[in-house]
Order: structure tokens, then sequence, then C-alpha cells
């Protein structure tokens, strides 16, 4: 199984697993929202048009996010597997991605749908700091880095999201109940979804998903 999407409520863990994942199935993890802040940052007219809706944690129209994963899962290393995080997250997005992958002659083998309470989300996120410089993510009680505030990796400062403050991820938590839940029901009736319990610690929930997806 090497075409995989991550589903999940912000804060549930996708990155962190997909991180994980991707070393042990040697495939390319697309984080949907890490490319839509790399636009934002190159200021392209994509991340022009997105800046205002990822800052207010609202979906950024379908149209850029479409286009910006068609055009990553076209290219050729996505071929012997992908790990597709943040992405799809509504149902336009869903049927976007099924033609894409239909045009491409690829089979998506498994949806891996993260679970955790509502009330750990705003603890994970608002404790969660992210190095701009290379991307490595921390977070303040349960994964501090050696040096408060500092990269273990690149030795850069840690920051805290824009849209990971309380009133933002409010209104994130409520887009994925809203629009990108209703994917649960369509990925299970596929025969696709694998659930997993994502309140426990990172190590249980990666044996959990192993266990799922068949990996030794
Ligand atoms: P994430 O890093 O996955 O939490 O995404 C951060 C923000 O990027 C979201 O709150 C949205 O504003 C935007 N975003 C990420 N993925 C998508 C997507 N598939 N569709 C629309 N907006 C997205």
């Amino acid at each position: 199984m090497t075409k995989i999407v991550l589903l999940g409520p912000p804060g549930s863990g996708k990155g962190t697993q997909a991180k994980k994942l991707q070393e042990c199935l040697n495939v390319v993890h697309i984080s949907v929202g890490d490319l839509l802040r790399e636009a934002v940052a190159a200021k392209t007219a994509a991340g022009n048009a997105a800046a205002e809706f990822m800052a207010a944690g609202k979906l950024v129209p379908d149209e850029i996010s479409i286009a910006l994963t068609n055009a990553r899962l076209a290219q050729a290393d996505c071929k012997e597997g992908f790990l597709l995080d943040g992405y799809p997250r509504n149902l336009a997005q869903a049927e976007a991605l099924q033609n894409i992958l239909r045009k491409l002659s690829y089979t998506l083998d498994a949806v891996l749908y993260i679970e955790v309470p509502i009330e750990s989300i705003i603890e994970r996120l608002s404790g969660r700091r992210s190095c701009k410089n290379c991307g490595a993510v921390y977070h303040v009680k349960f994964a501090p880095p050696k040096k408060e505030g500092i990269c273990d990796c690149c030795g850069q400062v840690l920051v805290l999201r824009k849209d990971d403050v309380p009133e933002v991820i409010r209104t994130r938590f409520n887009v994925y109940c809203e629009q990108t839940e209703p994917l649960v029901a369509f990925y299970r009736q596929q025969g696709l979804l694998k659930e997993i319990d994502g309140s426990r610690n990172v190590d249980e929930i990666f044996d959990s998903i192993k266990k799922a997806l068949g990996i030794k």
C-alpha cells in the first residue's frame, strides 16, 4: 500500500505520522498546507489569492488547491507512491482527486482516518512550534526541542503558525466538521477507510497505522 490519503481534523497528527510513514515506505509526502504556505511565501498568484483564506482558517478556493495538488501528483516521483496530507478537504476535492488518479492510472490504496477528541485539538495546536527553515515540528509539552525555542535539526528559531491561535483553530475545526468530515462516509463506502485512534502518543498511533496498512 503506497498511495495513501491522511484524513483527520487539524491537530490530529497527520503531518507527524506522514513524516514517519514516509521514511518507512520511502514515498513522497505531499502536504497541501505546506505547498500553500510555500506559494504564499513565494508570493505567486496562487499564494497571494490563498493568503487571506489561510490566515482566517478557511479553505482556500478549490480551483487553487486542486490545481496545486494535481500538478504535484503528476510529477514523476509520485509514481511509486505518495502520502497526501490535508487533501482532499471537501467532496469537490475528493472527486477531483478521483479524476486525476484515473488520468494518471493510479489507484488509491487506503485512507487513514486519524480521530482525536475535540478537547485535545486546541492544546495540541496552540503548543505546536515549527521551524520555518527546515519544516521540523515540535510541541512545547509533548515533543519539546532540546533547547527552548530552537530547532534541534538546524538551530533556527521556532515559530507558532499564524493560524495556530485559539480563534483561528476554532474556525479550522468548524470548517473540518462541515466540509471535511463527510469524506469519512465517502471513503468508508468505497472500502478504503482505516480508522486510527489518534488520542494516544505518536509511537502508539504509528504502530496502529503500520498494523492497518499491513507493514511489519
Ligand atoms: P494545514 O497545514 O493542513 O493545517 O493547512 C493550513 C491551511 O491551508 C488550511 O487552514 C487552509 O486554509 C489551507 N489548506 C490546506 N489544505 C487545503 C485544501 N485541501 N483545500 C483548501 N485549503 C487548504
